[in-house]
């Protein structure tokens, strides 16, 4: 399985196209949608998670340009910010690969980037909102 985000700026005249449906629908492709920004009859814009195989994968970004779909690779990391965190733990009950865990014998949760998956169920866990998502965008050829 292939899977990329991706970030989609839609002109005013398909705004209201089911375009993420489509995707599914005709190319058999998986989506995530992480943040979108779409009004009817002006300009939007959605941030998401495409999968599906390779050679799908590549006929959906071709589907979207010919409909007139902006396209931009997105890849994102996770951050950490150690001004909010105040050391509760509830992330490390939600993180599976183990990059959130509590030091001994101070009891304070530290965060080994290295380890990071960047599933952001930290992210929905934190009371804090001290676990960030930093987005860095590049043009897709
Ligand atoms: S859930 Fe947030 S505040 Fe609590 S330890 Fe984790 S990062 Fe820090
Ligand atoms: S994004 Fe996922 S893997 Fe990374 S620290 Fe958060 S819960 Fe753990």
């Amino acid at each position: 399985m292939y899977s990329k985000i991706l970030l989609l700026r839609f002109p005013p005249n398909i705004v209201d196209k089911a375009i993420a449906v489509n995707l599914v629908k005709r190319f058999d492709l998986s989506f995530n949608i992480l943040k979108a920004t779409i009004y009817p009859r002006k300009e939007g814009m959605m941030v998401l998670e495409l999968t599906g195989t390779k050679k799908n994968y590549n006929l959906g970004i071709k589907y979207l340009k010919n409909i007139g779909v902006k396209v931009e690779s997105v890849s994102h990391d996770i951050r950490k910010n150690d001004d909010k965190c105040f050391h509760c733990g509830a992330c490390t009950a939600v993180c599976l690969t183990g990059a959130l865990y509590i030091e001994r014998p101070q009891m304070t949760v530290a965060f080994n980037e290295n380890k990071c998956s960047a599933c952001e169920l930290c992210v929905l866990a934190c009371p804090a909102n001290a676990m960030e998502v930093n987005f860095e965008r590049g043009i897709l050829e």
